[in-house]
């Protein structure tokens, strides 16, 4: 069994659906009632990643994928970066966010209006040890007003280069194969089918 260690509903299912072809048995933070507060203060994504991973499987007892994500706006010196789901403040929602964003772009070109959208993931054994990691990453740049409904968080804003659409717009088909979530999941995914088939997650 592999808990995934994100109290984000939308990010939770994502999650479930790119690593579903590892046939390991998935649950989310939802599942358990007594999941660790895991204080997200590190610097960067690797090593919040890493913190969700590793406190919340010596908290459980499990094994736990640790994935720590959010969008680095070239613009603002790659803000709202770490702070992505927090980036208007306490109680900050994702509408409250992306309004947010808009207002610090105001005025800001579309040639200059580049992002990033960044995935880290790390996997820990019950016991807390570090056994795989993987990172991704999706260029678009970020649009003048929301469009589409699908995906979560910044998807309305984040259009992609190359389909002039944004992820609210796509859905979760295309989100599935071209986002940074999915492109660090395909990355992690070799490592855990191999832990599967070994045993080691059942
Ligand atoms: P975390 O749960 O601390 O990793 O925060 C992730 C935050 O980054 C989310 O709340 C969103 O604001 C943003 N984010 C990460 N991945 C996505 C995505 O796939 N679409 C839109 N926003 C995302």
């Amino acid at each position: 069994m592999l808990v995934l260690g994100t109290t984000n509903r939308k990010k939770g299912e994502e999650l479930a659906r790119l690593l579903a072809p590892a046939g390991v048995e998935l649950r989310t933070l939802a599942d358990f009632a007594d999941g660790a507060d895991v204080v997200e203060d590190g610097e960067t994504f690797a090593e919040n990643a890493a913190k969700k991973a590793t406190e919340q499987a010596r908290h459980l007892g499990h094994w736990v994928l640790g994935e720590d994500s959010g969008l680095a706006v070239d613009a603002l010196g790659g803000a709202p970066g770490v702070y992505s789901a927090r980036f208007s403040g306490p109680g900050a929602t994702d509408e409250s966010n992306n309004r947010l964003l808009l207002t610090r772009l105001a005025g800001v070109a579309p040639t200059d209006r580049g992002a990033g959208y960044v995935c880290q993931m790390v996997l820990a054994d019950p016991s807390g040890a570090v056994r795989a990691e993987s990172h991704g990453t999706c260029r678009g740049r970020i649009l003048t007003e929301p469009r589409g409904s699908a995906g979560f968080g910044y998807d309305p804003l984040f259009e992609l280069f190359e389909y002039h659409r944004s992820f609210g717009q796509l859905g979760p088909v295309a989100k599935a194969v071209l986002s940074h979530r999915a492109r660090a999941a395909r990355r992690l995914l070799p490592k855990l089918t191999a832990l599967a088939d070994a045993g080691a997650l059942a």
